[in-house]
């Protein structure tokens, strides 16, 4: 505001100090006299007129723009954002970069485009790994159809394990369909609802009972000595919680390995633990466990999808709390703190 008012001022100025200094000519030189010959007054007057007014608006013109030049060069990146150029920061000219307003307006454009393009890298990501985890299945189902189709000499044993083959990855898909819409659903939830107050001690107890023919095929022994404790929360997200890191930690325990849970309780949390004797999670891969579609064994030898941490972490968040993961000497704990308010 200051800037422009600053301007408009120099401009109404500069074109009283011309207007000034042309009648000041005219009356030093006698040129202004009454009765004159050469001018008459009213003609003078009227070309002065003329004259300011086309200066003044030429200067306008020319100042206006310079004035104007740090919001265009704003709309302009703008502009390139709305485009889809996620990548566009806004950069002000030497000198002006320094001004507290240039730089809070910088700053905060930049921070928003940044914000986008990590958006847009996740999204183009998500839509890869999407893709891909899909598409293997697929082909295998499709080429053991085929083989069934066209190779009449196979044995039924042969038969069989193809069959057996296209069912499992059917289940497969199907399971990671249902995964990725309930993940997207949680995503997409800002309000935690259907809060009720219920027994997480017995909630746990009854997920260990449905897992129960996973963790005695894995001969793991339990150690799942907890009290009784109540929590406020959606308990239907909560159960996908537990079964998910117990289901984990079946998995990644090792043959006669143990399975241990906690319940520990802080005047503010609700702290349950999930820990397992066996593969541990390598170092540079603790970062990334989250993500959707990661999992540390690239070779994808242990069954999975990589979306079940993902599902973990966004239940967990939109009960306010958070999943905190070690990982060392064997064995693997997931911590899940859950705040009581
Ligand atoms: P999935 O289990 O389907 O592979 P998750 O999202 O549940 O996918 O887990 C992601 C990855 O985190 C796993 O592939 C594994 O590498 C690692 N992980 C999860 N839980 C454990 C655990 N209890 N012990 C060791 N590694 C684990």
């Amino acid at each position: 505001m200051i800037l422009f008012s600053a301007v408009t001022f120099l401009f109404i100025f500069i074109t009283s100090l011309i207007a000034a200094g042309v009648l000041l000519y005219l009356v030093s030189h006698d040129l202004l006299t009454p009765g004159e010959a050469r001018l008459r007054p009213e003609g003078v007057i009227f070309r002065m007129v003329v004259w300011s007014c086309a200066l003044g608006t030429l200067l306008s013109v020319l100042f206006g723009r310079i004035s104007l030049y740090p919001i265009n060069r704003v709309i302009d990146a703008m502009n390139r954002l709305a485009h889809g150029d996620f990548k566009t920061r806004l950069v002000f000219p030497a000198g002006l970069d320094r001004h507290p307003t240039a730089v809070e307006v910088s700053d905060s454009f930049n921070h928003m485009a940044e914000e986008l393009e990590k958006t847009e890298m996740l999204r183009s990501d998500f839509v890869n790994h999407f893709s891909h985890e899909f598409k293997t299945p697929i082909v295998s189902i499709a080429g053991f159809a085929d083989l069934l189709l066209e190779d009449g000499r196979m044995t039924e044993e042969e038969r069989q394990e193809y069959l057996r083959i296209i069912s499992e990855e059917s289940h497969r898909l199907s399971d990671m369909a249902t995964n990725v819409l309930n993940l997207t659903k949680i995503e997409n939830q800002t309000i935690l609802t259907d809060v009720t107050v219920f027994n997480v001690s017995e909630q746990i107890r009854s997920c260990l009972l449905l897992l129960e023919s996973k963790w005695t095929e894995k001969e793991l022994s339990l150690d799942v000595d907890f009290g009784e404790y109540q929590y406020s929360g959606n308990r239907e997200l909560l159960k996908q919680v537990w079964l998910n890191l117990i289901d984990n930690a079946v998995k990644f325990a090792d043959q006669g390995g143990t399975l241990k849970i906690g319940i520990t309780e802080t005047p503010e949390d609700l702290i349950v633990s999930v820990s397992d004797t066996g593969t541990e999670i390598p170092r540079e891969s603790v970062g990334f466990i989250f993500n959707k579609f990661y999992q540390a064994d690239e070779s994808h030898a242990t069954q999975g999808n990589g979306i079940g941490l993902s599902i973990v972490k966004a239940i967990v968040e939109l009960h306010g709390g958070k999943v905190i993961p070690s990982s060392g000497g064997g064995t693997t704990v997931f911590a899940v703190v859950l705040p009581k308010k």
